[in-house]
């Protein structure tokens, strides 16, 4: 299937800055679903395989397995050593990683492409031939309760980790993907060899190619590597409907030596019915991005009144029936907690009457085609992009209608999606983090 993305951008905003680009997609006879965008890459390709398992699918007690076997992959194959595979990989690439998160498990890869045989060939081999050992098991294990204790955002781990705990009752996005303490020393041997056959199947991953590489090109290596890898049959990924509005308000205060400006996070939780479509997911970005642009919430409480520092606002939406949407604000010194949540908790709720203009609709339009013409600029960040996709659940081809989408977006549709994810009954979460010597004046 060929879309062009670039054209229908270029239309509705009537400019000549895109040019052209073709998405394709195709599924091999064994389920692995390709998709890949030809850019100008300069002889390079960005590539990478996507697999639907994530710690929503770790076993009970065993949180943590996803990312536990991410780490094995870099480890040895039937055919390859550990000296082997990281040396190949190395030499193949111009970058390549992993990560896992509560959904879905990444590898991604920048290559020249004459290297891209090698590397597609290495990242097959792994699928199917993973050797796992008791000794790299013990030795990735301390490496993992390293990573545990270091923690890549501290600040992030920590609020994230409180909310998700008091929000998910019956799922495993309570606890973080890299699982507690105590999960990863439980984690055997039998455990993330079952993950691996069980999850690591081409019927449960997606290829994304983009850069210097054509349809044909693609689909041609992908059968020759990925092709006689057999499928197996998939049980559904099954997760309990949490509650949502519990009517409970949690709030967590906590100082801890990591966090060096007071941070206050609001969260609200919603259904995420109410982002089913690709619309409402943009309805929602332009919703957030004006209500934290420059003219509103930075205005008033950076600006004017002085509360605070900075801040930036998320909304997530894969896990489970839950979205949300969090608020995180660096307090300046000797402000209190309740005052800029109190002025915060005004403007939301003053904000469709008072502050959201036609004007800043527009900018905020502006600002989306700004990020779109520096995404087709760079073939990694498209390659990011369609990932999110796939992680979303949109198909490539509804991406292509964004342009489209997000220029029909009227101040109603703003006011009536506000209405439903600040209503005072999602807010559901109130974290509050302090340096350990800051106490609240
Ligand atoms: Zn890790």
């Amino acid at each position: 299937m060929v879309k062009r993305l670039l054209l229908i951008l270029g239309l509705v905003f009537q400019s000549h800055l895109f040019a052209s680009l073709e998405v394709h997609e195709h599924t091999l006879r064994n389920g692995l679903r390709i998709i890949v965008v030809p850019t100008n890459a300069n002889g390079r390709v960005y590539w990478g395989i996507l697999y639907k398992v994530g710690s929503v699918d770790d076993p009970e007690c065993k949180i943590g397995v996803s990312h536990f076997l991410e780490h094995m992959m870099f480890y040895r194959t039937d055919n390859m050593s550990k000296e082997s595979l990281c040396d190949r990989l190395g030499k193949c690439c111009i970058s390549y990683g992993a990560y896992t998160n509560t959904d879905w498990t990444l590898y991604h890869h920048a290559v020249k492409k004459e290297f891209l045989h090698e590397n597609m060939q290495i990242e097959a081999d792994r699928m199917q031939n993973l050797k796992i050992t008791d000794d790299d098991i013990e030795k990735e294990r301390k490496v993992i309760l390293e990573e545990k204790t270091r923690g890549v955002t501290p600040i992030n781990s920590h609020m994230e980790g409180a909310v998700r705990h008091v929000m998910y009752l019956y799922s495993n996005y309570a606890y973080p993907t890299i699982g507690h303490k105590h999960h990863i020393e439980r984690i055997s041997r039998r455990s993330i060899i079952k993950h691996y056959k069980k999850y690591y199947v081409p019927n449960n991953a997606t290829l994304i190619f983009v850069g210097d590489i054509q349809k044909n090109e693609a689909i041609e290596l992908a059968e020759k590597y990925f092709g006689p890898i057999p499928s197996k049959e998939l049980t559904r990924r099954e997760i309990v409907d949490e509650p949502i509005n519990t009517g409970i308000t949690s709030v967590v205060e906590k100082s801890i030596p990591e966090i060096k400006i007071q941070t206050l996070e609001v969260t609200y939780t919603f259904d995420k019915s109410i982002l089913a479509t690709l619309k409402d997911c943009n309805v929602a970005a332009l919703l957030t991005g004006i209500l934290f642009s420059p003219t509103v919430v930075s205005k008033i409480m950076k600006d004017e009144k002085k509360l605070i520092s900075g801040g930036n606002v998320s909304i997530v939406t894969y896990r489970g029936n839950i979205a949300l949407c969090s608020v995180s604000m660096q307090l300046r010194g000797g402000i209190s907690r309740h005052v800029v949540e109190e002025e915060f908790l005004k403007i939301v709720q003053d904000f469709c009457n008072k502050f959201l203009t036609e004007e800043l609709l527009i900018n905020e339009k502006e600002k989306k085609k700004n990020f779109w013409k520096f995404l087709m600029d760079s073939p990694e960040a498209i390659f990011y992009d369609i990932a999110d996709a796939v992680k979303g659940g949109f198909t490539v081809c509804d991406m292509n209608n964004r342009a489209k989408i997000v220029a029909s977006i009227t101040l109603d549709d703003i006011k009536s999606t506000a209405f439903k994810i600040f209503k005072k009954e999602n807010l559901t979460h109130k974290v509050y983090y302090t340096p350990v010597s800051c106490s609240e004046p």
